[in-house]
């Protein structure tokens, strides 16, 4: 793999474009190995294989009601005035293996998932009925097959019923169980390895110290993986110091198949992580024209991909959205067209600025007004302000060429949850 932005480039390179850093980024990685996963196991996979069903679906004609299998003909022009009696010969229950054969003039009473019997052609659904013991009055004419469902009338043997590349969701978890498959081939979910880097952090639950912080973006960030599908750990909070990031950060690619690392990726004295992971691999510091979120990093390092993020957890939490997810939906094997969130378009509430040459990601909530979605800025939008993104429906996405929009403009709005599909 070679480095995804040129080398040549002048130092501090020119800030790359958005879409040209994503690119880059997609471009160096590929879906994981496929891999046979049992199938409590499998929801959310994106599916390695064209899963076809060995047997009809449902296997044999069943009822769908309970009632009485009968033969149509011997009920021709029964009605609730002239009922027509019939001889009960036998019970068929859901799982019933020895089935009693209806002969004319002749039923069974069945239960919903029943098999029908050999010589019946249809079920009475038992409202229309009065019987005994011995004996049913039916008061209707029912057509032949009716109340019957048929073998094979959902899946016939044969069939493919799910194709590679789909997400499993969980009715289709239903459909393998279905079709008698207890594991099935998909792209595994990817191991995310998360590192914090930092002199001031400490954890949560851990008292504060005189310029200390709390190490938040490393929850963050799990939690964000998690969200997208991917199997997140903690991987260690990293001091300030060459020997522990370079042992950090072997630890973490030897973990995961994606590492991320916040903090240290910007042009600080101190921040020695882009040495470091220079050192380790491949992996170059470069400024995405995105606010927030601009310094960044990527590459191999220990030889594992690795996505350096910035360290304000603003910051953090938009290029994650925007740039990290649809890295980890690629390894995940979801095809191209859905590697990023949904999109919407929405009026804004409120007039916003932005800076010349960057793409801004503004924080918004969404609310229905009367002429569609309008997005209100959920306040400070300072890289530092965590809560704008606590209150956010979603990310306005301005473009880099804009500087301002009046209230009312329409723009388009990233998603941020599943929940809010609805809108779009
Ligand atoms: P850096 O990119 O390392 O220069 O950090 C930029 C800002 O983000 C500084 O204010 C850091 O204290 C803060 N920061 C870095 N890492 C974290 C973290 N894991 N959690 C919260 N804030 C952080
Ligand atoms: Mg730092």
């Amino acid at each position: 793999m070679g480095s995804p932005f040129p080398a040549d480039r002048p130092n501090p390179p020119d800030l790359v474009p958005f879409e040209q850093a994503r690119a880059a980024v997609l471009e160096r990685l590929g879906p994981l190995p496929a891999r046979e996963v049992p199938l409590g196991d499998a929801l959310g996979c994106v599916l390695a294989e064209d899963v076809t069903a060995a047997e009809d679906l449902p296997p044999f004609a069943n009822s769908a009601m309970d009632g009485f299998a009968v033969r149509a003909a011997d009920l021709a022009g029964a009605s609730g005035a002239d009922p027509v009696d019939l001889q009960i010969l036998g019970e068929v229950f859901a799982g019933t293996g020895r089935l009693p054969t209806v002969g004319p003039g002749g039923a069974a009473r069945i239960m919903t998932g029943g098999a029908l019997p050999p010589g019946a052609d249809a079920v009475v659904p038992v409202e229309e009925t009065s019987a005994d013991e011995r004996t049913v009055q039916v008061r209707l004419a029912p057509g032949r097959r009716q109340f019957v469902r048929e073998a094979g009338e959902d899946v016939s043997a044969g069939t493919v019923v799910l194709q590679r590349g789909q997400t499993l969701r969980p009715a289709a978890i239903g459909m393998l169980a279905s079709v008698g498959r207890r594991s099935v081939a998909v792209h595994p979910r990817p191991r995310v390895a998360v590192v914090s880097t930092g002199d001031e952090l400490v954890d949560p639950g851990d008292p504060l110290g005189p310029g200390q912080i709390r190490d938040s973006n490393s929850w963050l960030l799990v939690a964000q993986a998690h969200a997208a599908g991917a199997d997140a750990f903690r991987c260690g909070r990293l001091r300030d110091d060459p020997d522990a990031l370079r042992r950090g950060f072997a630890l973490a690619a030897a973990e995961g198949d994606l590492v991320l690392t916040s903090g240290g990726v910007s042009v600080g004295e101190r921040d020695y992580t882009k040495q470091v992971l220079a050192e380790l691999g491949d992996v170059r510091s470069f400024r995405v024209a995105m606010q927030p979120g601009m310094p960044q990093a990527f590459g191999m390092a220990a030889g594992a991909p690795l996505y350096g993020l910035p360290g304000n957890p603003v910051s953090c939490f938009v290029v994650f959205e925007v740039l990290v997810r649809p890295a980890l939906r690629r390894l995940a094997g979801h095809p191209d067209d859905r590697l990023d969130r949904h999109r919407v378009v929405a009026r804004l509430g409120q007039p916003v600025r932005s800076p010349r040459g960057k793409t801004s990601f503004l924080r918004v909530r969404l609310d229905v007004g009367d002429d569609g979605l309008v997005a209100t800025l959920t306040g400070n939008q300072g890289s530092g302000v965590l809560s704008s993104c606590v209150a956010a429906d979603g990310l306005a996405v301005i473009p880099a060429e804009t500087t301002e929009l009046p209230g009312g403009a329409a723009v388009p709005i990233v998603l941020l949850h599943e929940d809010l599909a609805w809108v779009s």
